[in-house]
């Protein structure tokens, strides 16, 4: 179950842009997964509750947004979704197809709080968000396996 090594990928990650917020808690993580990415979200949230607890992302809530196969037609130029096993061209029937998106693996952003003893007056203006803290290949290991024979066959 790679999803425990992501998650700890992750909280690292998040750990690192929480410090240099000089927030004390994460209160939400929003991950993008790729369907082609094999991660599964409730072993995600487990390996959250797993790792969560005495850093500062515990009690935070998970939010994962899929993102469905796309591809293009190296024949005719079509785009079109579809799953994980057929990316035959609906129009043409091309075997030779592009992936376009799919295999996305990255932290879209993170909610964060200040302790509200920091600055008691402004506790609520002190929330924010962290956007766009994406995570390379390095990061997340083999999370890509699924999805290498894109180009043509
Ligand atoms: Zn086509």
């Amino acid at each position: 179950m790679h999803e425990l090594g992501l998650m700890a990928s992750v909280l690292s990650s998040v750990e690192e842009a929480a410090h240099e917020a000089k927030a004390t808690r994460v209160t939400c993580i929003r991950l993008v997964v790729g369907d082609l990415t094999e991660v599964v979200d409730d072993a995600l949230g487990f390996a959250l509750e797993a790792l969560g607890p005495g850093t500062v992302s515990e009690g935070a809530e998970l939010v994962v947004e899929r993102v469905a196969p796309r591809s293009r037609c190296t024949q005719c130029g079509h785009e079109f979704t579809h799953d994980r096993f057929h990316r035959t061209c609906p129009l043409c029937d091309a075997l030779a197809t592009e992936l376009l998106a799919g295999r996305e693996l990255y932290i879209k952003n993170i909610e964060i709080a200040h302790a509200p003893s920091f600055r008691s007056r402004q506790s609520k203006a002190d929330r924010g968000v962290l956007g766009d803290t994406h995570l390379d290949d390095t990061h997340l290991g083999d999370a890509h396996d699924g999805a290498r024979n894109t180009k043509a066959r």
